[in-house]
Formats: C-alpha cells, structure tokens, sequence
C-alpha cells in the first residue's frame, strides 16, 4: 500500500486491513513515498517523519510492515519503480497494489501505466465522497474496486485540526497523536517574538 502518510490514519489501517482479509494476503508492505510528485504544490514532512508514524501506526500488527524502498530513492516516487523492485526482490510473490479509488482514477496519468498492470493486482478502495463507477478502459482481470468500511478520514483533515489544535484522538492510533506532538509536525507557524520594548 503506497501513500504519502502525511500522517498515516485508520482509513488507511481499516483499508489495508480489509483487502488483507478478503484476498487472502500474506503480507501488507505500507510504503511511504519520498518526493511525491502528485504533492509538488504543499511542502510534505519529512521522509522520515512519515516513516516512523508509519512504523508506529503498524508495529502491532504482525502482518503489517513498512517498506523504506521509496524514501531511499532519490528523485520524485513512480508507483512503477516501486513494483518494479518488489518485483525484483521477490521474485515468486502475488504482487497486489493497494490504492484509494480515487488514486486508481488518475492511474493514466501515472508514469508507465501500461507495464503497470502486468506486475500487479490493483485493489482500488473506496472512500467517502469518491465514485466507485470503474473506468471504462482499467483492465477487469488486474483491477479490483472494493468497498471499505466508509471512514471519512484523510490526512490532509487530520493535519488541519493539528493546525487548529482541534483533537485528532481516535483517527489515528495514539502512537501517532504523540509523535504528531512531540515533534511538533503540523502545528501552527510559531509566532514570532515580540520586539522588546
Ligand atoms: P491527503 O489528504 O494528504 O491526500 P490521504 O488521507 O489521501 O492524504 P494518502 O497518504 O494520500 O492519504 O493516501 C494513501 C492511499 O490511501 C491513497 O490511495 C488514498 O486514496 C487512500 N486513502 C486515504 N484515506 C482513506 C480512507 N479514509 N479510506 C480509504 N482509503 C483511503
Ligand atoms: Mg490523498
């Protein structure tokens, strides 16, 4: 399951939890980007940042884990190279790519599109507010679309009410709250000090 994870929430645990269940998966790889190049216009934390709430947010779980593959590559993340080495580093795997429906309906605009489909089972999952219709050209036999339990979280809310100082308890695991706190991420811009008089 790829993501930006600005932060990681429980849609995307319940998602990922769901397509584990219902196709049998042996294994849930949560793969934080590096330079998302979808993102270009907001500036997104740290690669490793993100990396660590990931790992926090997961660590419970024995079949969750969490890939470094994208934050140590250098240069904006392709969902193409990412496959590409899962691919080559096992070699033998049911590769499936987990991915909201509304990634999945940008999927032309992804680089290499057509190779990607030949190296993995793409599941798009549903959220509030985005249209499950199937596109008209995703190939049936590699695209599945799935309904998750509806959760209208996303992280660009939860980074807002960080800004706000609005709760964000019960959106994401509390591992993640506290390390959302602790480092600061999300707050808003410190004020400047006043001039002394
Ligand atoms: P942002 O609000 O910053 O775009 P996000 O909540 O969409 O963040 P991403 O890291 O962009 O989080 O999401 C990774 C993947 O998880 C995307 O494919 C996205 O569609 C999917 N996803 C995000 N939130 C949910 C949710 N509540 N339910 C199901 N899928 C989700
Ligand atoms: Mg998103």
């Amino acid at each position: 399951m790829g993501g930006t994870f600005d932060p990681v929430h429980n849609g995307h645990l319940v998602a990922a939890s769901e397509v584990a269940a219902l196709f049998d998966l042996d294994e849930v790889v949560f793969v934080p980007s590096g330079r998302p190049w979808q993102k270009a216009d907001r500036e997104v934390s740290a690669a490793e940042d993100r990396y660590l709430m990931t790992f926090l947010a997961t660590a419970e779980n024995p079949q969750f884990t969490v890939s470094r593959i994208d934050i140590e590559r250098s240069g904006p993340t392709y969902t193409i190279d990412t496959l590409r080495h899962l691919r080559r580093t096992h070699p033998d795997a049911e590769l499936f790519f987990i991915t909201g429906a509304d990634a999945l309906a940008q999927i032309f605009t992804w680089r290499d599109h057509t190779e990607l489909f030949g190296l993995a089972h793409f599941v798009g999952v549903t959220r509030p507010g985005y249209d499950l219709r199937r596109h008209a050209s995703l190939p049936d036999e590699s695209v599945s679309l799935l309904e998750v339990p509806a959760l209208a979280i996303s992280s660009s809310d939860i980074r807002q009410r960080v800004a706000r100082a609005a709760p964000i308890w019960y959106l994401t695991p509390d591992g993640v709250v506290r390390y959302i706190a602790k480092r600061g991420l999300y707050g808003p811009r410190p004020v400047a000090p006043s001039v002394p008089e």
